[in-house]
């Protein structure tokens, strides 16, 4: 008696690697979570399986499960390709980003449905916005939300006997640096920045970037949208979440390297590409 079990799923490939002479593992965001699973010979010539099993591809997966191993796909059906992604470099520099971000910051079996929601709504916007910076920063707030990181931008995270919102948009028109601290997890007002302006992980964030990251955490992201936000702001608001997810990875994401420099050989803001 077999003791394989079959199950369906829905499921967007965020990596794939070879394995053996003609397999491939593909690492799988679904609505039960992130899980790996093995796509047997998908890397003939023939293989009638390969082109459901694309990175970035949303597909709906049948799967055997296989104890003390790799699960097996064992039907597949692509539902949306997201086939720009894999055709416009730009594009497609992001959206490696975005996936290697949800890759590093869960595990095996983490997330859920409003990951998978998350995941698939970001790369649909990839596909098809004009302002891909909008969208990563959009994505990094949410993602960490869920991932248990989420910055805390709107309240002091600094010593105060009381309660300190942060309102950098508000009528007062604070001018002075606010500044975020990774290790005590969001944003400092300007008087406790000013107090530690010595400390090494502690970096200085602009009122305008303050109250561009807090838009981002609010959402939704159709409200953002249609915005116009100066490149200069863009940079702090890429820079500081940089840092922000550097210090708690303990690494960089290297995809969010190669898209920096991708910008800069072109020489242009990425968002400026044409479908
Ligand atoms: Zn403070």
């Amino acid at each position: 008696m077999s003791n394989e079990r079959l199950y369906r799923t829905e499921g967007i490939v965020i990596r794939r690697r070879d394995q053996g002479e003609a397999d491939r593992v593909l690492t799988l965001c679904t609505p039960q979570g992130k899980i790996e699973v093995v796509a047997k010979g998908v890397r003939k010539i023939r293989s009638r399986k390969a082109g459901h099993v694309e990175l970035f591809s949303r597909s709906n997966f049948v799967v055997s499960r296989v104890p003390y191993s790799w699960d097996i796909v064992s039907q597949v059906e692509t539902v949306e390709p997201h086939a720009v992604l894999r055709e416009d470099l730009t594009r497609g520099a992001y959206a490696r980003y975005v996936v290697e971000l949800l890759d590093c910051f869960f595990a095996q079996d983490e997330g859920g449905p409003a990951l998978f929601d998350l995941l698939d709504r970001t790369l649909t916007w990839l596909c098809q916005e004009r302002d891909l910076d909008l969208v990563v920063r959009f994505y990094e707030q949410h993602l960490l939300g869920l991932a248990g990181f989420r910055p805390e931008l709107f309240r002091c995270v600094g010593e105060h006997a009381a309660l300190v919102l942060l309102s950098p948009r508000g009528a007062q028109g604070e001018r002075r640096p606010y500044g975020l601290d990774p290790a005590r997890g969001g944003a400092l007002c300007p008087k406790c920045y000013d107090g530690c302006k010595g400390v090494q992980t502690v970096v200085p964030l602009s009122p305008a970037a303050l109250g561009f990251l807090q838009e981002c955490q609010r959402g939704p992201y159709t409200r953002l949208r249609g915005q116009s936000v100066a490149p200069a702001l863009y940079a702090e608001a890429e820079r500081v979440m940089q840092h922000y997810i550097t210090y708690h990875l303990e690494h960089s994401v290297r995809s969010g390297v190669f898209l920096r420099q991708l910008r800069w050989e072109k020489g242009t803001r990425g968002s400026e590409t044409t479908l």
